[in-house]
């Protein structure tokens, strides 16, 4: 049951198969056998299992609302969950309860989902690793899958690989079959990097399909809720929920149309599918690289065009991002000053010294070391040299892609990651923030152009770790992208997760280590 689709288990739901309440224990049984992974900060046992009986009471009345009830679900630290802590995995919000729910936790609450826990994180969602949270680093659960134990004969507890970040408390969430679904954040390939990293499904609506509303802020003009789950039709059926207009969120847009699950069979023949020429970026791996052109060969035999295309001005959104994004971290940061949310110092001699701090002990320095460039970039002397020209940039960016599609491709077809998960050891021995930076090379564009992306987990490389690739639209045309995306899924023969699952059963038995425990928080 635990590695069923989303899909799959409404279906046993409905046959009587299984009930919520089981599964609903089942899962924290799992979450408990998982603890080593540290994907959740907060499990809600109680509440879970309170909404787990009030679904089978809805279920034995024939009053389901619906696909979504009874399933499952995580939710990354940083969308507000009313009266259940919501950290952004900072000491500067711990203890911190919203008195409301972010909307599209309220939309699956409203279904009849059933919340399992609030997922670890990068601070503030600054990161690419999961590693840079005061919790602790959340640890990819294929660390522990045979595949990889026997290609590298990985020691547990010190070649544990990544999840990717920063939404990879979720991810684990998912493809450790603890949660069916998981909401992620993606500003600049928050949801899709831990997605492509842990084996799952990852997509990054439209900017302005789904609300933003009770997500606690990076960078306002490129943050969307991202979906996590199993397979391409689950994201679909989540998204069919959760897209459309919130009057709390001026920026969303009407869904162009109602969506509630993907057609099975997609026509790819006459299907325009562009290759970015620009994205053989340094850094990527062979394998990866074969992946990409195995798929781009799949789409030829069976029809479609696969055509090189150009989009001159991606090589500078890594450094055009992270300008925008320093800038608005400054603002968004301010309101954390000790006095209305969390953390609060006790050095109280002056008000100034107060606020200085509290934000010193209160942020990590990622956040610290962001809030001073961004400061940096917005200075009089700077402004016009910096943020000024990176909002060009960011324009012409979204030009490139613009006139590909109005050109009449399709899609875009593109490698996630530049490679398979680091090792731990790997990624935060190196300088951690330059790496860190140039993760999401291959994500980032679409969030500067707003436009719709997903991630498919198309196979796992040599050492047994998952390999994603990633396909882009147009804006608002996130189904037709979605059934390319299945159209994918479909044909690469990806291990089933529950395969997976049942490889790494062995290891689980043996004990693993404990969940580390962390100072502060
Ligand atoms: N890695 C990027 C950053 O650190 C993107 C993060 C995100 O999408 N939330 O800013």
């Amino acid at each position: 049951m635990l590695g069923l689709t989303l899909k799959e288990v409404s279906v046993a739901f409905r046959e009587g198969k299984i009930s919520p309440t089981e599964l609903c224990k089942k899962c924290l049984n799992r979450i408990k056998k998982t603890q080593h992974l540290n994907a959740y900060i907060t499990v809600t046992e109680e509440l879970s299992l309170k909404l787990a009986q009030q679904s089978e009471a809805r279920l034995r009345q024939g009053v389901s609302r619906g696909p979504l009830d009874g399933i499952p679900f995580a939710v990354k630290d940083n969308f507000c969950t009313k009266n259940i802590r919501t950290t952004c995995a900072s000491k500067m919000l711990k203890g911190y309860s919203p008195p409301y729910n972010a909307t599209v936790v309220q939309k699956l609450l409203d279904q009849g989902a059933i919340l399992m826990g609030k997922t670890n994180m990068d601070e503030f969602a600054m990161g690419a690793g999961s590693t840079d949270g005061a919790f602790g680093p959340v640890r990819n659960p294929w660390s522990y899958a045979a595949s990889y134990r026997t290609q590298t004969g990985a020691a547990p507890d010190s070649d544990w690989v990544i999840t990717g970040g920063s939404s990879g408390g979720s991810a684990a969430a998912v493809a450790s079959l603890t949660s069916y679904l998981a909401l992620g954040s993606d500003t600049g390939g928050s949801t899709r990097n831990p997605g492509a990293l842990c084996g799952v499904v990852a997509l990054k609506p439209t900017y302005g399909l789904v609300s933003r509303h009770g997500l606690i802020p990076l960078v306002n003009s490129m943050d969307v809720p991202g979906i996590m789950t199993r397979s391409v039709n689950d994201a679909a059926i989540a998204l069919g929920v959760l897209q459309g207009i919130d009057v709390r969120d001026s920026t969303t847009v009407p869904a162009p149309s109602a969506l509630t699950e993907l057609p099975e069979y997609f026509d790819v023949r006459n299907l325009r599918v562009g290759i970015p020429k620009e994205y053989h970026a340094p850094g990527l791996c062979e394998e990866t690289l074969a992946q990409w052109s195995r798929v781009a060969d799949l789409f030829e035999r069976a029809g479609a065009r696969v055509e090189q295309v150009s989009l001159p001005h991606t090589q500078h959104s890594i450094v055009c991002y992270h300008v925008l994004c320093h800038a608005e971290v400054v603002s968004n940061m301010a309101r954390f000053d000790g006095l209305e949310y969390g953390h609060r110092s006790e050095m109280e001699s002056s008000t100034e010294v107060m606020y200085a701090s509290t934000r010193h002990e209160g942020f990590n320095d990622v956040v610290r070391g962001r809030i001073l460039s961004g400061n940096y970039f917005l200075l009089k002397q700077n402004y016009q040299h910096y943020f000024v020209k990176a909002q060009k940039v960011r324009r012409l960016i979204t030009e490139d892609f613009r006139q590909i599609f109005n050109s009449g491709i399709d899609v875009l077809l593109t490698p996630t990651t530049l490679t398979d998960a680091a090792r731990y050891h790997d990624f935060t021995q190196e300088d951690n923030r330059t790496r860190s930076a140039q993760e999401d090379v291959f994500t980032q564009p679409a969030n500067m152009a707003g436009l719709p992306a997903v991630t498919v987990p198309t196979a796992l490389s040599q050492r047994g770790l998952p390999i994603g690739l990633q396909l882009i639209g147009p804006a608002l045309e996130d189904k037709k992208l979605l059934c390319v995306a299945q159209w994918v899924e479909q044909r690469v023969g990806f291990p089933s997760i529950s395969d997976f699952h049942n490889s790494q059963e062995s290891r689980n038995e043996a004990g693993m280590p404990r969940r580390e425990q962390t100072s502060a928080v």
